[in-house]
């Protein structure tokens, strides 16, 4: 498997983008910079799009996908989410206020997104990929909305957290995973800003070394998430801890390969 950072930040600059990783050319995770960070014919090839949470530094590009590929595709964009992310996606984006309801157009048979809920620690199937959806720490809602995911392709398994503070149920059930290879997490603020963290559910580096005990043994950790304005002083905290698995993602349109 491949996994192209299109943008691997908790933020948007110049420079910088929002979250989107590309796995392989046709399994979307987020859209935070989908439209932004790749070109038309690129976009075209997205079967399917999983979203973590509603937040939107995760979904914004949703909006400009669906404007990009209107009438360029044969069928819908497939979008796997909880719940409680559908509703607030629908509320609050394609509200034929904000945006068009591109679930409805063209016409309502053959729309140019379409919702589909996921279920807690059910696996699903897209294509080439199994996906189990797990919820993690982010945002600290009732009900829970926030989802990582197991993505397995032939012999190949990667755990994506995305955005979470300190969490326990996926790194459990990732243990069981085999032919883990990776895992991708997040590290937003530096450890001055521990509290910003704590009620915005995010890791600093002093969060993150306390996590690493409950990981699975041995697999690279690739951090990413990163504010934009506290990159920086993030980079030099996240080396300070001398842990060698860990790989900070401090620029986008990467790719990293798998097998
Ligand atoms: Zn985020
Ligand atoms: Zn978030």
């Amino acid at each position: 498997m491949q996994v192209k950072i299109i943008g691997g930040h908790g933020g948007v600059t110049r420079n910088y983008h929002a979250t989107s990783y590309l796995i392989d050319e046709s399994l979307l995770i987020d859209a935070g910079s989908v439209a932004s960070g790749l070109d038309i014919q690129a976009q075209l090839k997205i079967d399917h799009i999983l979203l973590s949470h509603a937040h939107l530094d995760h979904t914004k590009d949703l909006a400009f996908i669906c404007d990009n590929c209107f009438g360029l595709r044969d069928k819908p964009f497939e979008v796997h989410c909880y719940k409680t992310v559908h509703s607030a996606v629908k509320e609050h984006i394609f509200n034929n206020i904000i945006w068009p309801d591109f679930s409805t157009l063209p016409t309502p048979e053959n729309p140019t997104i379409r919702f589909n809920e996921i279920v807690d620690e059910k696996t699903i199937v897209l294509g080439k990929y199994r996906v189990t959806p797990i919820h993690v720490s982010h945002p600290v809602l009732k009900p829970n909305e926030g989802m990582g995911f197991i993505v397995e392709k032939d012999n190949t398994a990667i755990v994506f957290t995305m955005d979470t503070k300190a969490t326990d149920r996926i790194w459990e059930v990732s243990k069981k995973v085999k032919n883990l290879k990776a895992i991708f997490t997040e590290v937003s603020f530096p450890n001055k800003l521990q509290y910003v963290a704590d009620i915005s559910d995010h890791h600093t580096p002093d969060t993150i070394k306390e996590e690493l005990k409950k990981m699975p043994k041995d697999i690279p950790i690739y951090l990413g998430h990163l504010k934009p304005n506290y990159q920086e002083l993030l980079i030099q905290e996240i080396t300070d801890l001398h842990e060698p698995r860990l790989h900070i993602m401090y620029a986008d349109d990467v790719r990293y390969n798998f097998d």
